[in-house]
């Protein structure tokens, strides 16, 4: 099958393993003629909680994790929620660039319990400091906060900037702190060892790594008492009720085993990446690129042009066949000024203007190459019906 398009959208969603279709067409094969329910006690019940888990083990594997300390849920916004909204604290340190996933569940509870909470910013590369969370960690315990919750993601999703999280949770545990990180990004795209993090919590999304949507895991450190956000029938040792999305499950592991086995390959595509990036810069010597100065992931690149709406340069890579993303654009057609950005301090025209690509375990070097070229038309285009400069909105481009 030729593709027609050139998907550079990855952090958003990457496009499904073979892998993982064939592991979960070969369940939907089995369960037509038997169930997949792991709870029922009969020979195909049995069958079915051998694969659920396995797949625990294979997903636990991506992370250093222990299977049994895993808990499938229905994705990391779940993950998210559930860790911050019930996780044993008397205060809360998130990062301001974290997903919002983290950033609303946490201002919820700091309104409804009157917990005191502290947003962490960035420094401009976008990198959470460990000193900056030692100042943060500070401020709640002056306003009385001893055991809080940290919580800062592994990867950023918008700009894919790296965070030295194994020093935060080094010191903040020292100081009573739990610590959970959203390895969302992280996993399958670099090394992510959940001991050697030293976090008490990690969340992971299967359609990230190419697995099916609707499925994710919390990985919780041994022993670590965290009540349950769903309760009912007591699934998941009573951490996670409700019957497994075992399809989803299993194409979750196939798809980590993949990207256990693909990370070469991912740390390869920083060539592609830089590839593009140079491409970008080339053409638009005015161009903006975020979090250069700081460690990326390999497939992220965010930029903006000055005076360049995202919607415009999106618009015209769509239409060239090339889909890219913009802000977080996690809910449908959205395209939000991204609070990451503004954390980072970027000015807000370029917050405007901010596109992000990421490339995936498909990406191919025909695709980068479409990609750059269509860039280039696209700029010349445009700087050729009027140059762009800086208060340049998308409405006057023709
Ligand atoms: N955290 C991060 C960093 C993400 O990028 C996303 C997806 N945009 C999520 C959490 C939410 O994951 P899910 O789609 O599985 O709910």
């Amino acid at each position: 099958m030729t593709r027609t398009r050139v998907y550079l959208d990855y952090n958003a969603t990457a496009p499904l393993r073979p892998e993982a279709a064939r592991a979960m067409t070969a369940l939907f094969d089995a369960a037509a003629g038997a169930g997949t329910n792991p709870s029922s006690v009969h020979a195909d019940g049995r069958a079915a909680r051998k694969r659920l888990e396995d797949a625990r083990a294979g997903v636990a594997a991506l992370v250093g994790a222990k299977p049994a300390d895993l808990v499938f849920v229905s994705g990391a916004t779940e993950a998210n929620n559930w860790v911050v909204a019930r996780a044993p604290v008397d205060g809360l340190a998130v990062s301001a660039i974290e997903h919002d996933s983290v950033l609303a569940p946490a201002r919820a509870r700091a309104a409804a319990d009157g917990l005191p909470l502290v947003e962490i910013a960035p420094d401009a590369d976008g990198v959470v400091t460990p000193a900056a969370v030692a100042a943060a960690l500070d401020e709640l315990a002056g306003r009385g906060a001893h055991r809080p919750l940290v919580s800062v993601m592994l990867a950023n999703n918008e700009v894919g900037t790296i965070q030295p999280v194994a020093e935060i949770a080094a010191q903040a545990r020292a100081r009573g702190a739990l610590v959970h990180t959203d390895a969302v990004q992280a996993a399958g795209k670099c090394p992510v060892d959940m001991a050697a993090l030293g976090v008490d919590a990690l969340s992971l999304s299967a359609h990230k790594i190419g697995g099916p949507p609707g499925v994710g895991a919390l990985a919780l450190r041994a022993g670590l008492a965290l009540d349950p956000l769903i309760a009912g029938g007591g699934q998941e040792r009573r951490y996670r009720s409700g019957t497994e999305n075992l399809p989803g499950i299993v194409g979750f592991a196939a798809a980590a085993e993949a990207a256990a086995a693909g990370l070469d390959a991912m740390a390869g595509l920083g060539a592609l990446r830089d590839r593009l990036e140079a491409a970008v810069v080339e053409t638009a010597p005015e161009a903006v690129v975020f979090g250069q100065g700081a460690a990326r992931l390999a497939n992220t690149s965010a930029f903006a042009v000055p005076g360049l709406k995202a919607e415009t340069l999106m618009m015209h890579m769509d239409l060239a066949g090339v889909s890219v993303g913009s802000g977080s654009a996690c809910s449908s057609g959205k395209v939000s000024p991204s609070h990451v950005l503004a954390a980072m301090g970027a000015d807000a025209d370029l917050c405007a203007g901010a596109v992000r690509i990421s490339l995936g375990w498909a990406t191919t070097d025909a695709d980068v190459d479409r990609a750059a070229a269509a860039w280039r038309a696209l700029y010349r285009r445009l700087a050729g019906s009027s140059a762009p400069r800086a208060g340049h909105t998308a409405g006057e481009v023709a």
